[in-house]
């Protein structure tokens, strides 16, 4: 655990869920706040903590905020700002099109969200959302998953401070071969990926088994009613009550549209067999 508290008196982090309604607790809460203290945490450091929860706030994910099976806390960096104005950036060095999140900005914050948490990147990832990063896969999101929590930097205008990301050890993930405004909607599309993997989250654990990457596949076609649509028929086989040929049925398709459509995914998958 970290146990160095930040000089300068942080902003007040805010928490989202079952953590920030605690004291409210009626007996038959009991369960849901046993599971709270072993929580898988997220901490984001962004200068717009009102996108927070944002669509996790909803469904499933929503759901399990609510009853404690994580908690996310969010970070204003407005709030480590220096001077009246509480600057956040700076020019360049080198000159160059718009701004960069300073060093001495993005210190102070990443400190605060250190407190209380392992110091052992693996258990706590610290991240970085940038497009320079490894691209987010299934097997990050049940990396992170794994661990206790994880804390994510949203950048904003030309992203941040390089000295930042040497000094704390930060990991850098990438949402994609593009460029987002900031780091908000890869943070959120991480924590999506990773809170559904958390023990009970979904209903059915063992949808998170059977569907797309968890096998290096790519998923089958998927039906439900009406059984005729638009002169469409969902495919006999489906309907036929065999379970056997439906899973021979539906492994021939993964198969078929994983070659078709990720021939990268395809040759990793033929390597990992030799
Ligand atoms: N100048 C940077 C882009 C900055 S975009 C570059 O060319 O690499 C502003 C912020 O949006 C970044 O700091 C980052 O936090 C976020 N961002 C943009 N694209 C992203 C992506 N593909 N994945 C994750 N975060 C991204």
């Amino acid at each position: 655990m970290s146990d160095e508290i930040p000089k300068s008196a942080p902003p007040k982090p805010k928490s989202h869920g079952r953590l920030s309604v605690q004291a409210s607790l009626t007996p038959r809460d009991l369960m849901a706040d046993l599971r709270v203290a072993g929580a898988w945490r997220a901490k984001v450091i962004t200068l717009f903590p009102e996108a927070f929860p944002g669509v996790l706030g909803l469904s499933l994910t929503g759901k399990a905020l609510d009853l404690g099976l994580w908690a996310l806390e969010t970070i204003d960096l407005r709030g480590f700002g220096l001077g009246r104005h509480k600057n956040v950036d700076d020019t360049p060095a080198g000159g160059g099109a718009g701004m960069v999140l300073r060093a001495d900005v993005l210190g102070p914050a990443l400190e605060t969200a250190a407190y209380g948490t392992p110091q052992d990147r693996g258990a706590w990832p610290v991240i970085y959302l940038s497009p320079r990063g490894k691209p987010l896969d299934q097997a990050m999101a049940r990396r992170f998953a794994a661990g206790s929590g994880v804390t994510l930097l949203c950048g904003r205008f030309e992203g941040v401070d390089e000295r930042v990301l040497e000094h704390y050890g930060v990991e850098e993930v990438s949402l994609g071969d593009f460029v987002l405004t900031g780091g908000e909607i890869a943070a959120m599309a991480l924590l999506d990926a990773t809170v559904r993997l958390l023990p009970n989250v979904l209903g059915n654990q063992a949808s998170t088994e059977e569907e797309s990457f968890s096998v290096g596949l790519l998923e089958h076609p998927q039906y439900t009613k009406p059984a005729e649509w638009m002169g469409r028929a969902i495919p006999d086989v489906l309907q036929s009550g065999h379970h056997g040929k439906i899973a021979e049925w539906r492994q021939a398709q993964s198969e078929a549209i994983t070659r078709a459509r990720r021939p990268d995914l395809w040759a990793q998958r033929e390597k990992r067999k030799t």
